[in-house]
């Protein structure tokens, strides 16, 4: 173990938020060891700007708790942690940790629990890569550095701790943690990682829950370099793992998207990490509708089984939280509403609260050379910067080249162009709850799941989404129909 001077890596205590230094002195004034640790460390050292700030102390959850009181709360099982509120941030204090007990470990040597609390050095062997196992104690302003991790920083170097084998096996989740900081640093994989990450090693992915990889993915989307990571993804063969029906090929449409997704994220703009599994899952909706369509189902029942079907698929690999699925939903819903619009629904459309992604979606479609959006990305990019004036000049306009491509008579195609408010039919109707949804499909199993990417399931005369009757509707209510 090497003590490493924290001015000598660059580091120093104005580069901190007070939040942190809170901890870690009312840690040390309760006569604890307590220091920063992992990529807030890692991060400062390469003069990036960390994600947070992550301590490690000896005391147990429970100790940290008595320390805080109110300001603290024990999460996790698998994983327990003191959460510490300080002032608005959240600072997650961890207990050194020793090597997990033989029978928390499943068969195949997965950790299931990890709650046997330890000394520095073995809570410094459990962590992960070297780079992120730096011990940062900023009132003695020195750095702990069990394994030259401080080279493997200058020669960018991402080292596995111990056998890469057993730690894969310990946590298939490193393998995702290994592609993300290789792309997120521009790191090298050390290569005796390259050589066991093999598509077999990949398989025990298998083994992590749906909910734990949509976090995962999470992260990978919204690091800022999701452009970088998705060909790693495709080589090393985790793509197949996380997403279930998307073949591994970038087509411009994605690699548009990623792109704008990092370069949102580089200007500090939100993003919304389902507007991506939109774009991932769009291919094999299209399919699915397809599918539909050619077996005589209605086009809004089509789009919305298909949905429904593509997202419930990828849900075996990620699980998307209800929130996400109804968003990505909609997103969909909306490029045919904005690919067709009623001349007097514009302006309402332009104002619904899921018009944003919509039309950013539509516009990256057009973008990427997709011509079934028909120019509309460039219309209603075009239309959002006019006078009020403008507007119902082009929905006139519009309204008049929409009447004569399908050949309607004049008087039926007069309507009134002048702004007013219009309701909007909500996009997707929501799916029951999923516990009972989840309850219904288990009282008739013989409802198979159809795959999203294939056509081998059969829907025959007496499949139940042709027997669904259509919903009647009171036509003065509606205002924006199914396109058909
Ligand atoms: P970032 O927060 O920038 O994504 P990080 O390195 O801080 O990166 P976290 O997930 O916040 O990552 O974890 C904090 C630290 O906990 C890591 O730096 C690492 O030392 C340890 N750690 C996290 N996940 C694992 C894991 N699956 N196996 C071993 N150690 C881990
Ligand atoms: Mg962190």
């Amino acid at each position: 173990m090497q003590t490493l001077r924290a001015s000598k890596c660059g580091l120093s205590t104005a580069q901190l938020p007070s939040s942190i230094l809170d901890v870690i002195d009312a840690l040390t004034k309760a006569g604890y060891e307590a220091y920063i640790v992992g990529g807030g460390v890692r991060d400062l050292i390469l003069g990036l700007n960390p994600k947070d700030f992550d301590a490690v102390t000896n005391a147990t959850p429970a100790q940290v708790k008595e320390v805080f009181g109110r300001r603290c709360r024990i999460i996790g099982r698998r994983f327990e942690l003191a959460h510490v509120y300080a002032g608005r941030e959240l600072i997650e204090v961890a207990t050194f940790r020793a090597p997990p007990k033989k029978a928390v470990t499943s068969a195949s040597g997965m950790i299931l629990r990890d709650n046997n609390w330890g000394t520095i050095e073995q809570d410094f062997a459990r962590r992960d890569f070297s780079i992120n196992a730096m011990y940062y104690q900023p009132r003695k302003g020195i750095v702990l550095d069990f394994c030259h991790a401080i080279d493997d920083i200058k020669n960018k170097t991402l080292r596995l701790l111990g056998d890469p084998t057993l730690r894969f096996e310990e946590d298939p989740v490193r393998m995702l943690r290994t592609l993300r900081f290789a792309a997120k640093l521009n790191f090298s994989i050390a290569p005796e990682i390259l050589e066991i990450f093999t598509p077999e090693m990949t398989q025990l992915l298998r083994d992590i829950s749906p909910h734990r990889l949509y976090d995962e993915s999470q992260k990978l989307f919204t690091m800022g370099h999701l452009n970088r990571v998705l060909p790693m993804l495709i080589d090393f063969d985790i793509w197949r793992q996380l997403f279930a029906d998307i073949s591994p090929d970038i087509s411009t449409f994605i690699e548009r998207a990623a792109i704008n997704t990092d370069q949102r994220i580089q200007i500090g703009k939100t993003i919304n990490p389902a507007f991506f599994y939109a774009v991932l899952l769009w291919k094999p909706f299209l399919e699915r509708c397809n599918f539909y369509l050619s077996k005589g189902v209605v086009p809004a029942e089509a789009r919305a089984q298909a949905g429904l079907d593509v997202l419930k698929r990828q849900a075996t690999r990620t699980i998307i939280p209800r929130f996400a699925e109804t968003f990505i939903r909609e997103v969909w819903e909306m490029q045919t509403r904005l690919l067709n619009p009623k001349p007097q629904q514009i302006q309402a459309l332009s104002t619904h609260a899921r018009f944003r992604a919509g039309f950013d979606f539509l516009l990256l479609r057009e973008k990427s050379g997709d011509d079934t959006t028909q120019g509309m990305g460039v219309w209603w990019d075009a239309y959002q910067q006019m006078t009020t004036d403008e507007k119902e000049r082009a929905i006139s306009q519009y309204n008049r080249q929409r009447a004569k491509s399908r050949r309607k008579t004049a008087t039926e195609d007069v309507v009134e162009t002048k702004l007013v408010a219009v309701e909007i039919e909500p996009l997707v109707n929501e799916p029951e709850p999923r516990s009972r949804r989840e309850r219904k499909s288990r009282a008739k199993p013989e409802r198979p799941v159809q795959s999203a990417s294939s056509n081998r399931s059969e829907i025959g005369y007496d499949h139940p989404i042709l027997k669904r009757k259509r919903v009647k509707r009171d036509l003065s209510q509606v205002v924006f129909g199914p396109t058909q």
